[in-house]
């Protein structure tokens, strides 16, 4: 695409509809390129090549459909209902979880083999919905990626240089690198969430100290798109002393995470 005509395309993404949004998780106001409608047309676009480039979903239907209702029982707590929330395992071993815009949700099997507990998986699970919610997915992909090259795989406007392919855009998307703001939202924000939904909610401090671990041994993939915040237990574990709620009554699904998930895995 020739330097003139970005301006037009910048003005057609805001006569769209971009432009300031509300994030929800922090209720301040931020500057987006890409328009909330959009979210949901861009993860739809690009889910698929996402599950072939991580070895395809994990094909066991029953571990599928626990791991979404448990996601799902995360969403529905969320600031944000009107995205398409799903939730799928896939083969691929490293240990990461990631989102795309509009609330396509992924974990991989390296990290299921990882995590013990019903209330651990919804801690991670949860961060993502946040990154979802706050739109920091979508907010990455137009600072990281360029909203023109987003778009040039959309339309299909054939300029050399900046025509990418769904599968090298795909690749691109897998490398996007949070801020530890963006992090510590999430952690915070997926902290209230689990809350909400009935979790223990230290089944998030637990996963994120189980990365944190595996890093010191080798660098994990969660880690380097999720940089993790300095701190992170202590501010967690601090943030769950300050709220209301009954810890007795909280679910964590040790068995339950066995026999659904554990258990199935090979
Ligand atoms: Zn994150």
């Amino acid at each position: 695409m020739n330097k003139h005509f970005r301006p037009i395309i910048l003005a057609l993404i805001l006569s769209l509809g971009a432009g300031c949004a509300r994030n929800p998780i922090t209720g301040k106001s931020e500057l987006m390129l890409i328009p909330e409608q959009q979210d949901i047309e861009i993860g739809k676009k690009y889910a698929p090549e996402i599950e072939k480039q991580m070895g395809g979903r994990i094909q066991d239907q029953a571990l599928q459909n626990y791991i979404n209702s448990v996601g799902q029982k995360i969403a529905r707590v969320s600031h944000n209902q009107s995205f398409k929330y799903q939730f799928t395992a896939l083969q691929d071993k490293s240990v990461n979880a990631f989102a795309l815009p509009g609330g396509y949700i992924f974990i991989t099997k390296g990290m299921l083999q990882n995590l013990e507990t019903e209330a651990q998986l919804a801690g991670i699970l949860g961060h993502e919905i946040v990154h979802v919610v706050a739109r920091d997915v979508a907010n990455a992909m137009s600072t990281q990626i360029g909203i023109d090259l987003l778009l040039s795989a959309v339309t299909s406007e054939k300029t050399p240089q900046t025509v990418l392919t769904v599968a090298q855009l795909g690749t691109q998307i897998m490398s996007l690198r949070f801020s530890r703001q963006d992090e510590r939202e999430a952690d915070l924000g997926g902290l209230d969430y689990m809350i909400a939904a009935g979790y223990n909610p230290y089944g998030l401090v637990e996963s994120m100290e189980m990365l944190a671990a595996q890093n010191r041994e080798r660098p994990i993939e969660f880690l380097s798109t999720h940089p993790a915040p300095e701190n992170r237990s202590a501010y967690l574990k601090q943030s769950i002393t300050t709220k209301q709620f009954s810890l007795a009554n909280t679910r964590i699904g040790k068995e339950e995470y066995k026999t659904a998930v554990l258990n199935r895995l090979n």
